[in-house]
Formats: C-alpha cells, sequence, structure tokens
C-alpha cells in the first residue's frame, strides 16, 4: 500500500510542477502579448498626418503614406 502512495506523491508533484511551468509560461505569453498590443495601440496613435516637407507644396498626406500626394517628394520613413 505505501508503494501506491509514493506512485501517487510523485504523479501528484510531477503534475504541479508541470502546472507551474506551464501557467508561469502562459502568464509571460501573455504579458508578451498584452505589452505587444499597447505597442501597436501607442505606435498607431502617434502616428499623425504628415505635412509634405516641400515649403512650396504644404500637402497635409495621410499617415500611411510614403510619398507627398501633390510633388511626390519623399516623406519620413514608416519605420521609426
Ligand atoms: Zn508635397
Amino acid at each position: 500500500m505505501g508503494e501506491f502512495f509514493i506512485t501517487l506523491f510523485l504523479f501528484v508533484s510531477v503534475a504541479a510542477i508541470t502546472f507551474v511551468i506551464f501557467s508561469s509560461w502562459a502568464v509571460v505569453l501573455a504579458f508578451k502579448g498584452i505589452g505587444r498590443l499597447f505597442g501597436n495601440l501607442l505606435a498607431d496613435s502617434g502616428r499623425a498626418n504628415q505635412k509634405c516637407a516641400n515649403q512650396i507644396c504644404g500637402q497635409v498626406n495621410p499617415p500611411t503614406a510614403q510619398f507627398c500626394r501633390r510633388c511626390g517628394r519623399a516623406l519620413r520613413p514608416r519605420f521609426v
């Protein structure tokens, strides 16, 4: 009967260790996901309309634009 309890104890402890490792991994993964989500939100909110650097033009372009709509001048790169 003693052997059964030892086996049960070992099984439970292994299961507990596995659970702890898995839950900590899941928490780390969740935090990483949340961080990425917030990073994206901040990056999106940080994007404002881009005014053309050309003094004569001065066209206001959308945040995603890489080149000026009016004069075709290259705007600031998207990857800042
Ligand atoms: Zn322009």
